[in-house]
């Protein structure tokens, strides 16, 4: 499959000068990285590194690839020296690298050694630089691919070595930069030894889930979820994210891929950190890889002397994509029951005394003839019933489901507001009784410049004479506030209407931030106020009402502040508890 690789030759200067200044080599992960990408760039299979001594005793990488024609080979140590860009043509780089200065800059800092065949003979050539000269120049034997052995790195640069002074850092540097290149990589099989100890490998078929297994740990798999995003503009996205459960203290484990290559595009990281900020712990980050693919020209690579950084031309659609991917997945995914929470949940859901009140509650009806609730975004579930008032507990196809009525109803009233929001004409009812609202003077003051935002919400406030207002019409909130013309719904009436003049009230003393969040903040607030509370006991239709209206939102398993609001019991947890295999 390898096509014949074009020659290497040295760029002429008018396209040096418009390349961003090349990076220098700073640390035993730098070499590792350029070697393998230029592995990477000759189509390699397999890529085997090893490294003695945290990288500065020794680096070997050994490639598969298409290898290095004798005649060429020591053109490739010559200062901007590529076959990557034959047209010039810096435009439409599809290859990791294109400056033609890694092997030389190692070659300034290190002994290097590179033996290399582009063809089956078996033999290829060696050259060996020690001191920046050629020290051997030989045939010798090699399988088609390449092998670059670097020693004694920055030994005549006493100041970087003792910055590199400790091996454990720069294993930990290496084993961090490999995995990058291995995800980007999926379909290549990575082999990385530390000191003759295989350390790290990934299989190479081509899985980007089972390769961040293989690179993350075994444990991971069952958080891990793929990541459908529909193509956005000129760009396909492809990825996989674990839950929320899954927890690191650093950014490091947050990868993302464009064209191949592994960069930290700022904007697309705060868009996926933000997705999933309301479910994490203060200080924590996310594990997912992301693969991006974009034509070349939509994408500036010169951007930065690492290349660490890119330009993405579309970067906003991409971003807003991904976020809404990422919390598509999140929202829609139950929190598992751990198997030591079990214990005492499954103490309290199963062993409570019967006759006590606060134990399953039944309905009169024969729940086993109902039919399960099918919803565009939950599995199909049946209602069993309402457990201690405040949990509706639902059988569906993998397990027990318990869901929380107060969470639940917030999530269906945000979902109705923010659509609501901004419509020509939201859908507003008129209130039972009007609402009078005093207010202080600061308060009006606030109040009033949130006036035009309320009004785009569905609500409808007069100014009645001096600090006092009038809500007259509010948006339309199923099952907090029944407009008195509406034929009764399952959900009516479930919610405190009260809750919509503390709502208010709060709006006008939130002083915080005049910005565009004091609007998310109130629909929030707003449907967290006007929710069922826990402790109110349900009719079998409200229930079902509810599930059925949760299954419609986008996001049916998190509440709008992020809290999960439908666990999962899972067969296998249960057989596990039970012992019943
Ligand atoms: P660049 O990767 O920017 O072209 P390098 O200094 O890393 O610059 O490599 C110079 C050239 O040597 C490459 O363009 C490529 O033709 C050749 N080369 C380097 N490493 C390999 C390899 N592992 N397999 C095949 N060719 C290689
Ligand atoms: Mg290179």
């Amino acid at each position: 499959m390898s096509i014949a690789a074009p020659p290497i030759r040295i760029l002429p200067p008018a396209v040096t000068a418009r390349i961003a200044a090349g990076e220098v080599i700073e640390r035993p992960a730098s070499v590792v990285k350029e070697l393998v990408e230029n592995a990477l760039d000759a189509d390699a299979r397999r890529i085997r590194v090893d490294v003695q001594g945290g990288g500065l005793l020794l680096i070997r990488v050994g490639d598969d690839g298409r290898g290095i024609a004798p005649a060429q080979l020591t053109l490739a140590l010559a200062r901007h020296a590529t076959s990557k860009l034959p047209h010039d043509d810096l435009a439409t780089v599809r290859t990791l690298g294109f400056r033609g200065e890694a092997l030389p800059s190692i070659a300034t800092v290190a002994d290097m050694t590179i033996t290399s065949a582009d063809d089956d003979s078996g033999i290829g050539r060696r050259l060996a630089v020690a001191g920046g000269q050629v020290v051997h120049d030989e045939p010798a034997p090699h399988p088609r691919g390449t092998t670059v052995t670097v020693r004694n790195l920055f030994q005549r640069m006493p100041a970087r070595l003792a910055a590199a002074a400790r091996a454990q850092t720069e294993i930990g540097q290496i084993a961090q930069t490999l995995r990058r290149l291995a995800l980007a990589a999926p379909a290549v099989r990575f082999e990385l030894a530390i000191d003759g100890r295989v350390t790290l490998t990934t299989s190479g078929s081509g899985n980007l889930p089972e390769t961040v297994v293989a690179l993350y740990g075994p444990a991971l798999a069952p958080s891990l979820m793929p990541l459908d995003v529909p193509p956005v503009v000129v760009a396909t996205l492809s990825g996989v994210i674990a839950g929320p459960e899954v927890t690191r203290p650093g950014r490091g484990q947050v990868t993302i891929i464009i064209n191949g290559r592994w960069v930290q595009p700022r904007g697309l990281l705060t868009a996926v950190e933000t997705a999933y900020r309301p479910l994490l712990p203060r200080g924590r980050h996310p594990l997912l890889a992301v693969t991006i693919d974009v034509p070349p020209d939509r994408l500036d690579l010169n951007i930065h002397p690492a290349k660490l950084d890119v330009r993405l031309l579309d970067e906003r659609p991409i971003a807003t994509a991904l976020a809404q991917a990422v919390r598509a997945v999140l929202g829609r995914q139950p929190r598992e029951l751990a198997t030591d929470a079990f214990a005492t949940i499954g103490d309290r859901l199963l062993g409570a005394d019967p006759s006590r009140a606060d134990g399953v509650r039944e309905s009169q009806t024969a729940w086993d003839t109902e039919q399960p609730i099918v919803t565009p975004h939950l599995p199909p579930l049946r209602l069993i019933g309402q457990v201690q008032d405040r949990l509706l507990l639902l059988e569906g196809p993998a397990g027990l489901y318990l869901l929380d009525q107060h969470r639940a109803h917030e999530r269906i009233l945000y979902e109705r507001l923010r659509a609501n929001h901004g419509h020509a004409g939201p859908e507003t009812m008129a209130l039972p009784e009007p609402l009078l609202l005093e207010l202080t003077a600061a308060q009006v003051e606030r109040f009033g410049r949130r006036l035009a935002g309320l009004t785009a919400l569905g609500f409808e406030c007069d100014a009645f004479g001096g600090r006092t207002f009038l809500v007259r019409r509010a948006p339309v909130l199923p099952g907090s506030m029944s407009a008195p013309d509406a034929p009764a719904a399952p959900l009516d009436g479930l919610g405190p209407s009260g809750g919509l003049i503390d709502t208010l009230l709060a709006l006008a003393d939130d002083a915080a931030g005049d910005g565009e969040d004091w609007l998310e903040r109130l629909l929030v607030s707003l449907s967290c106020r006007t929710a069922v509370r826990r402790g109110r006991p349900l009719s079998r239709a409200a229930m079902r009402g509810l599930v059925l209206a949760l299954g419609e939102t986008s996001a049916p398993a998190v509440c709008p502040h992020g809290s999960p609001l439908l666990v999962h019991v899972s067969g296998t947890l249960l057989e596990r508890q039970f012992g019943w295999r």
